[in-house]
């Protein structure tokens, strides 16, 4: 990692020494703090109340085991996680992610993110993260439940519609949603639908939440392209992944005009010349929880499947990382920058390795880091408790709306606070700056709790 501003440097050495092996957390943290230098020399009050130290130092962390029968009738043992990293803007808000990649570094680095990506929001949340080391692939649907089930047992003591408010991310869609949902109100007895999001529309969940991730990274988008006088319409797009991020964000780009050739699952990736045919990839993807290479056995002529090598290859005018962390490294930015791509905006969290960002820079390439770009998933989760809290339900296009709002408020204020800064069109900077100064002054507010 490069070294930083010697304002942090210190910092960062005990963070690293503090939190041994977590290497994405670590990643993260050097992340903000390599755009943090002139703001703490334009506010030093920040440095002296130790607004760093705290930040980088969760709450609260919640580990606990997760034991569950399978259906062959053998105990199963998954850990689970909750951090609650930061509440001075609002109750702790952040997903749930069941992968078996998941430990303590990574729901710490995303739990961290989410603070910030939460603050340029401008709504009402605090930062948190969980999920457990569970491979839900190739578990049946009562193995799911089950798990679920169990999960939910430990967690729901720790959680509340005024406390912390968990969603989805990887692994975590609305099945699960449903049954994590379903077991806090047995155990509790109380109809809360505020203390999770992503729900079902007719059990309290919000028009538009599904789609949100995606459909936001696409309207953060379109307001980079607009700042340069430019539209969707008629560009190459290529979207990494095929959750429900990536899924959501080839809809919009299509729907904006844009033209989608190639994605991908970890199996693999394809390309499809005459634009990816979104019905048949939600059919594989979301209902037949299938592998990406049916895609191309059905579709047929014009589309290939490839097994080994990367997605950025292909030539595109825009790149949507939107599949998982480090997906995308300098080789790839290479290759993308190589082929004229413009703009590289993440769906994903840290999709992008630090090496690949700087290429990105130094090539003069428009970069939205996810915590900007993907800030539209959460956004509309806070849109849901809004719509919890008063018992009502807003139309599709009123949601979108205020999704859309969202979005272009979040791109406005990272490129103002940039040219503030003297970085202009630099996200990264812009994003961090306006983020950190708000979590900052509440929490300097609130006095050293
Ligand atoms: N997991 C999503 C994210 O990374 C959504 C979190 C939420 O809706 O609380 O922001």
């Amino acid at each position: 990692m490069t070294t930083l501003d010697e304002s942090v440097q210190d910092l960062f050495t005990q963070v690293v020494a503090r939190n041994p092996g977590e290497a994405e957390f670590h990643q993260a943290v050097h992340e903000v703090f390599d755009t943090l230098g002139p703001v703490l020399a334009k506010h030093p009050h920040y440095a002296d109340a130790g607004i760093l130290t705290r930040l980088c130092e969760p709450e609260r962390q919640i580990i606990f085991r997760v034991p569950w029968v399978d259906d062959a009738g053998d105990v199963q043992i998954n850990r689970g996680f909750r951090v609650e990293f930061n509440s001075a803007l609002g109750p702790y808000k952040g997903g749930l992610r069941f992968h078996p990649s998941v430990y303590l570094g990574v729901i710490k680095f995303l739990g961290f993110e989410q603070i910030f990506k939460n603050a340029l929001t401008g709504l009402p949340i605090g930062g948190g993260k969980g999920g457990a080391d569970f491979d839900p692939k190739g578990r049946s649907d009562a193995e799911i439940m089950r798990f679920c089930q169990s999960f939910m047992t430990e967690l729901y003591r720790h959680i509340g519609e005024h406390t912390d408010i968990p969603a989805g991310d990887i692994g975590v869609g609305g099945r699960e949603i449903g049954y994590l949902f379903g077991q806090y109100k047995r155990i509790t007895n109380r109809y809360e639908s505020g203390v999770l999001t992503g729900k079902g529309l007719s059990w309290g969940g919000s028009q538009v939440r599904t789609e949100a991730t995606g459909y936001g990274t696409v309207f953060f988008v379109r307001e980079m392209l607009a700042a340069g006088g430019q539209t969707l319409d008629g560009k190459r797009v290529v979207v990494s992944g095929s959750g429900n991020v990536a899924l959501f964000a080839i809809e919009k780009v299509q729907q904006l005009g844009g033209h989608v050739v190639a994605c991908s699952d970890s199996s693999g990736f394809v390309v499809d010349e005459n634009g990816i045919d979104l019905e048949l990839m939600k059919e594989i993807k979301l209902v037949e929880r299938g592998r990406i290479a049916d895609y191309v056995t059905r579709r047929g002529s014009g589309t290939q499947f490839v097994e080994s090598g990367s997605i950025w290859s292909v030539p595109t005018d825009i790149a949507i990382p939107s599949a998982t962390q480090n997906e995308l490294n300098a080789a790839d930015a290479e290759m993308l920058i190589r082929n004229g791509c413009r703009i590289v905006a993440e769906g994903a969290n840290m999709p992008t390795t630090p090496d690949a960002v700087r290429a990105l820079n130094e090539a003069s390439v428009g970069f939205a880091p996810g915590k900007a770009a993907n800030a539209g998933g959460v956004a509309t989760s806070a849109l849901e408790m809004q719509q919890n809290a008063s018992r009502d339900s807003w139309s599709f296009d009123y949601t979108e709306q205020r999704l859309a709002d969202i979005m272009r408020g979040i791109h406005d204020s990272c490129l103002s606070t940039a040219d503030e800064y003297g970085m202009p069109g630099n996200y990264v900077v812009g994003a961090n700056i306006s983020a950190f100064t708000q979590v900052a002054d509440a929490m300097l507010a609130l006095g050293v709790v």
